[in-house]
């Protein structure tokens, strides 16, 4: 089956059996515990909840197909596949290659939580393969890529890496929540994970919050199953019934998010009060060759400076439809200045080694109608109150 076709049926075929009542869509089950006929064996196939339950077994084989791995795993929230990922695969004493630009929450997670129990992180340029190579130490364990990054939409080569990866017995894990399963599927590529924020455009609609793993590998679904079970940062029940209708739309939804993200990045680009824009989709991308090659579009998140005669304080505050917000990929618009809101917990010196600065905003272009985000964004640069 194509993607779109994907999105809508797998995971929650009709139930025409014996007893079954045919619900086209998959109930919300509630139960905590599921009562068995005989001691050894769980009759419907489950146990208790946080083990697994049918709401979101069928999110689980939705979000697999979408990404064509063999298995998915749902999460409370992307940072608790994050973790769960992270202690379920390594132990005291093993060191992770991460992507410097990545998002501000997965960092502060392995610099601020998980060095605690021991574990390694060095930070490099993966825009250049070879510094991912160059990292590599006697107790590196896994490589972890995010891209497009957040907030500076940068890109790394997911196959290259991969292959340096292997080449050095190494797991590589991406993010691929900028992407989505739409544009990006990092296990084709090579990938051995993909992490998710189901939170952004899986869910779409800025209802939710959630998380997701998905693999191929055999013996690291093992891994990660126990640990999902063990750990027990599970989504509720409603919580995987929403992301799963968020993806029946998602393949809609990332068409228009591309379309309006493209022509508001045309518009901010040749803007006079903008200084640069950060957009895979722009031809003045540097990267926009390996975007064309690895995704299947450039994606609904646009980052720019701002002159230096913009307020980026007076200008948010004049936005009227772009709400003033941290998160992404729902269907509205959201703006945010991530120095200080998103990336507020780096510190000042490694906000300005990678770019982060003041005049930086980030902007996930919602399916609204562009002219009227372009009108908003063009009001909100007018105005004598600018120097
Ligand atoms: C939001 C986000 C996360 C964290 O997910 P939560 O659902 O907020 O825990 C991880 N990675 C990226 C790229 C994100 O945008």
């Amino acid at each position: 089956m194509k993607f779109s076709t994907k999105a809508i049926h797998c995971g929650e075929e009709p139930n025409l059996k014996e007893g079954g009542c045919g619900d086209v869509v998959t109930p919300i089950h509630l139960a905590s515990t599921f009562a068995r006929t005989e001691i050894d064996k769980p009759t419907g196939g489950y146990e208790y909840a946080r083990t697994g339950n049918p709401t979101r077994k069928a999110l689980e084989k939705r979000l697999a197909s979408l990404e064509n791995a063999k298995y998915g795993l749902a999460f409370a929230s992307g940072l608790a596949a994050e973790t769960t990922l992270i202690l379920a695969l390594l132990r005291n004493g093993d060191h992770v290659i991460v992507f410097e630009d990545l998002y501000g929450g997965t960092r502060r997670l392995f610099d601020r939580t998980l060095t605690n129990f021991g574990l390694e992180f060095t930070y490099v340029d993966a825009t250049r393969p070879e510094k991912v190579e160059g990292a590599i130490k006697s107790n590196t364990k896994l490589v972890w890529l995010e891209t497009p990054t957040n907030p500076l939409l940068k890109l790394c080569d997911i196959k290259a890496i991969s292959k340096i990866a292997k080449e050095h017995r190494l797991i590589t894990a991406v993010d691929n929540t900028f992407a989505s399963p739409y544009l990006q599927n990092p296990l084709n590529l090579g990938a051995d994970i993909v992490v998710h924020s189901t939170t952004k455009y899986l869910g779409g609609h800025s209802d939710v919050v959630g998380g997701a793993i998905l693999v191929s590998n055999d013996e690291l679904y093992a891994k990660l199953k126990f640990n999902q079970n063990a750990i027990g940062a599970v989504p509720s029940p409603f919580d995987c019934f929403l992301v799963l209708r968020g993806t029946k739309t998602l393949a809609l939804r990332m068409d228009r998010h591309n379309y309006n993200a493209l022509r508001l990045a045309e518009y901010l680009n040749t803007h006079p009060q903008v200084e640069k824009v950060n957009y895979p989709g722009l031809k003045t991308h540097p990267q926009h060759e390996l975007a064309k090659k690895q995704m299947t579009g450039f994606g609904g998140i646009i980052s720019f400076y701002l002159k230096n005669n913009v307020d980026a304080k007076i200008f948010l505050s004049k936005l009227k439809i772009i709400a003033l917000a941290e998160s992404l990929g729902g269907v509205e618009s959201l703006i945010n200045q991530p120095a200080s809101m998103t990336h507020a917990s780096l510190t000042q010196k490694e906000r300005d080694r990678i770019g982060i600065t003041n005049n930086l905003l980030r902007l996930s272009v919602g399916i609204e109608d562009v002219e009227d985000l372009k009108a908003d964004l063009e009001q909100a640069f007018q105005g004598d109150n600018y120097a």
